[in-house]
């Protein structure tokens, strides 16, 4: 489970630290390339790590990008790359911005009738997908993407009266990010209500852009989003002349990186036994965010005191909520010993509070081909 190269650099690395596998990223992604047969756009905020976008470039289509902060720091780590600009709210700054780098963005991902009237009033050429809210059920889904994100069919008939009389917008079809957290059968089924929808609202064949959200199962990190059925499901779905494209973010990226630390002090504290880590959740916010136990491997390093049997694994936060993994049974953890937490690549250090009790920060390590 652990990578041989990771390892080793979780042991020789000072804790607390991030070590990022490029080798295996890039992997996992030219599979991912090779099971789908649609455009495959990487979701930046799942990690903007430059390294790992460096790594990534060669086996994507291009990077969504959903703020004018993600839009300049990706433009800057890949001069270049195909881009798509997504996101609520975009200020007219944000939507100028796309304009002024050295070559315009490839998509805009409207998310409202005003939005479209803002970038109109631009006055620049652009190529446009409209965001729709479709009602879908989603059953399992994690997080379903509804409120405030995208249009629903009054909001999408608005943007075409509006484009009818802004001729240097191009509508290239629809975007859809509908839920996330979904298998492989169930994200077919929202592709395929999607599909059905943006068929009968656009004219001819165009682009669908179904979003992100395929499914990481933080339990075991060995079982993974079944690419392939998903791909033979598109390529039963696609009809000829369209474009699809995907836009995933956590699936891709998830498994490339770990949270690495070591336990500080081992007690035991009204019948529970805990490690305290050095850092934690300020460090790798995901288990507190999505309420799970972050998978980890206790690596014996450390000759002090030690437990084994179901252990709560806590870091240095003045807070109870700083469990990093609970009641977890281990065979032993002692003072010392080095524990590296699994899947811990995305939506981890880049959406974790770093400043709260300002404890050092951790340093980052990458592993694999320069
Ligand atoms: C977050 C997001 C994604 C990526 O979602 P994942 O669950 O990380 O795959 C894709 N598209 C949009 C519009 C998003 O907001």
């Amino acid at each position: 489970m652990l990578p041989g190269a990771v390892r080793e650099r979780a042991l020789s690395a000072a804790p607390p630290a991030y070590v990022y596998d490029l080798a295996g990223l890039g992997a996992h992604a030219a599979a991912i390339r090779e099971a789908v047969p649609a455009e495959l756009y990487y979701a930046a905020k799942a990690n903007p790590d430059a390294r790992i976008l460096a790594a990534l470039a060669p086996h994507v289509d291009g990077v969504e990008v959903s703020s004018g902060g993600e839009l300049a720091h990706v433009r800057a780590a890949l001069p270049g790359a195909r881009l798509a600009f997504g996101g609520p709210g975009k200020t007219e700054e944000e939507l100028a911005a796309a304009f002024a780098g050295p070559a315009p963005v490839h998509r805009i991902h409207v998310e409202s009738p005003l939005e479209l009237r803002r970038l109109a009033a631009l006055r620049r050429e652009a190529d446009v997908l409209l965001r729709v809210n479709l009602p879908v059920a989603a059953a399992g889904a994690s997080l379903r993407m509804s409120g405030p994100f995208g249009m629903d069919a009054e909001a999408l008939g608005r943007c075409l009266d509006l484009l009818a009389e802004a001729p240097w917008l191009r509508l290239r079809g629809m975007h859809a990010h509908l839920a996330s957290g979904l298998e492989a059968e169930p994200l077919l089924e929202v592709a395929a209500h999607v599909l059905g929808w943006a068929r009968s609202w656009l004219e001819g064949p165009a682009e669908i852009n179904l979003g992100g959200g395929m499914a990481v199962d933080y339990r075991d990190p060995a079982r993974r989003f079944d690419w392939a059925a998903y791909g033979a499901g598109l390529a039963a779905l696609r009809r000829p002349g369209e474009v699809l494209r995907v836009e995933p973010g956590r699936a891709v990226t998830a498994y490339c990186g770990w949270y690495v630390t070591d336990v500080l002090d081992v007690k035991r504290t009204h019948g529970t036994s805990y490690a305290v880590l050095r850092g934690g959740t300020h460090h790798l916010r995901t288990p507190a965010a999505k309420g799970h136990d972050q998978p980890f491997t206790v690596l014996p390093a450390g000759d002090g005191d030690g437990v084994g049997g179901p252990v709560t694994l806590v870091g240095q936060l003045c807070t109870p909520k700083d469990v990093l993994a609970r009641d977890v049974t281990v065979e032993r953890i002692a003072v010392g010993d080095v524990v590296a937490f699994a899947m811990a690549g995305a939506y981890a250090w880049n959406i974790s509070h770093h400043d709260f009790l300002m404890h050092p920060k951790p340093s980052v390590h990458y592993v694999g081909p320069d």
